[in-house]
């Protein structure tokens, strides 16, 4: 192993319920890329972000990590024509706080900024906004690609490089810049509309009713009762208050996990009885309506050692409201409880990566501690169901599916791997692409 890739015991993907040893070089200059991915371990190199992702698709145990949140300079920023480019490690937040003084934002952010702009594109993350402005990777113009060879290569929509790229989980080579189309955006608060919702055909009545006027859209959904909160929001100047109000910190992670069944279920009481007073309507900065959970920093320890898992998945549009009533169905029956489970529909827009997740139709993420194997046997059930609505598994969220569920949700499979790049692996292309470097 090159001396430049060190242990790092303390690296972690976000769920953190598996914690394989991870060895990790830690450049500050693009030139040092070509000179680490030469010295890379046998098993290959993964560039990572800011290990957001939550299963093991930002791990690679059996080679070493690149991380590239060093590499986090803007080279461009295009006020006139609404352009930016910069490094791929320059997390969202960063460039967030620069634009949206300006009225100016990326074209969508997933619900943390805590990411980097290589991590955004090889997910393709989406937004609140999926319905009005697409995946991350319609934003984008240009990016740079580094091969294990050494090649550099500059990328545009149409190369079917680019579309392997986007939402190519790392593998087709290091992201090392990203070019932005830019949206305006009226101002940095955010008007928003918190509506009680008491079941499923509530939320996509409102989801239907609310998708033409709002650009941004998810609900809260309480899974052992189908009811939750609906919020819908849209950009506006009048506003007042910082980004972030002082942030919270949780505490060191505990050996067993305050959450259970029943703390999941008071808690879930006690926020519906707070929130289902009638229509909330408040003005907020953008990060309070975008980034919620960023103003509590490390929450995801409160899952103790153990760990928790994601399951993310998307159900196309005819059979969204029946599947996500069989699988909010599935929970209930197996005695579980999720979190923080959120529930949004997809708009029609295609996502320009082979492997990008989302696509048309309703995406459910339910969150549950990594407690043994009714959990997994529970996501085993889960799969099923979207499997059987033509549906798919989101990579960034996952840690345990099998290969046939990616294969089945993923129909340009085939013609993504014939773009990988063979000095590049993760633990999650070794588990689910059958893919080693
Ligand atoms: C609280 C929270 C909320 C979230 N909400 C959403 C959401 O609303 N929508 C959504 O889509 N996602 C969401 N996510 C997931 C998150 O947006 C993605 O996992 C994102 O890709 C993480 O970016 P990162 O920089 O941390 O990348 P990492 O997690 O470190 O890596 C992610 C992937 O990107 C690859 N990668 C990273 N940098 C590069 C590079 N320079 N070149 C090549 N490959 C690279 C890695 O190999 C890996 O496959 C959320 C995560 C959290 C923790």
């Amino acid at each position: 192993m090159g001396d430049a890739f060190t242990a790092a015991p303390g690296f972690r993907s976000w769920g953190g319920a598996a914690r394989p040893l991870q060895h990790v070089a830690r450049p500050r200059f693009a030139d040092q890329l070509p000179g680490l991915l030469r010295q890379a371990p046998a098993g290959g190199a993964l560039a990572v972000g800011l290990a957001r992702s939550y299963g093991d698709s930002g791990l690679n145990s059996a080679g070493g990590l690149i991380d590239m949140s060093g590499l986090d300079r803007l080279i461009v920023f295009d006020a006139e024509n609404g352009v930016v480019r910069a490094e791929a490690g320059l997390s969202l937040e960063a460039l967030l706080k620069l634009l949206a003084p300006r009225s100016m934002f990326t074209t969508t952010t997933p619900g943390t900024a805590q990411v980097t702009l290589g991590g955004a594109v090889a997910n393709d993350v989406h937004g609140k906004n999926h319905h009005s402005a697409g995946a991350f990777g319609c934003g984008v113009r240009r990016l740079g690609l580094l091969r294990t060879t050494g090649e550099q290569m500059e990328l545009a929509p149409g190369d079917p490089l680019f579309a392997a790229t986007i939402g190519g989980l790392g593998l087709t080579g290091v992201i090392t810049w990203v070019e932005l189309q830019l949206a305006q955006i009226t101002g940095p608060y955010i008007d928003n509309e918190d509506v009680p919702f008491g079941d499923l055909g509530g939320f996509f009545d409102l989801a239907a009713e609310s998708a033409g006027a709002w650009e941004h859209t998810a609900a809260w959904i309480d899974v052992g009762r189908g009811r939750g909160i609906f919020s819908r929001g849209a950009w506006t100047s009048q506003g007042e208050g910082p980004q972030r109000k002082g942030r919270l910190s949780a505490p060191i992670e505990p050996p067993v996990s305050p959450l259970n069944p029943l703390s999941l279920r008071v808690f879930n009481e006690v926020v519906f009885a707070a929130k289902s007073m009638g229509v909330r309507r408040r003005t907020v900065p953008y990060s309070a309506a975008l980034h919620p959970l960023d103003s509590v920093a490390g929450w995801n320890r409160l899952y103790g050692r153990k760990g928790f898992w994601q399951h993310q998945s998307v159900v196309p549009a005819p059979s969204a409201r029946d599947a996500v009533a069989e699988m909010l169905g599935a929970v209930a029956k197996a005695g579980e409880g999720s979190f923080l489970s959120v529930l949004k529909t997809f708009g029609e827009r295609a996502s320009p990566g082979l492997l990008s997740f989302p696509r048309g139709g309703a995406t459910l993420a339910m969150d549950f501690p990594a407690r043994g194997p009714g959990v997994l046997k529970l996501m085993d059930r889960l799969d099923a169901i979207v499997r059987e609505a033509g549906g798919r598994i989101y990579a960034a969220k996952d840690g345990r599916m099998s290969a046939d569920m990616m294969r089945a949700g993923y129909p340009r499979l085939d013609e993504f791997l014939q773009h990988l790049d063979p000095g590049l692996s993760s633990d999650f292309a070794r588990r689910t692409l059958g893919v080693s470097a």
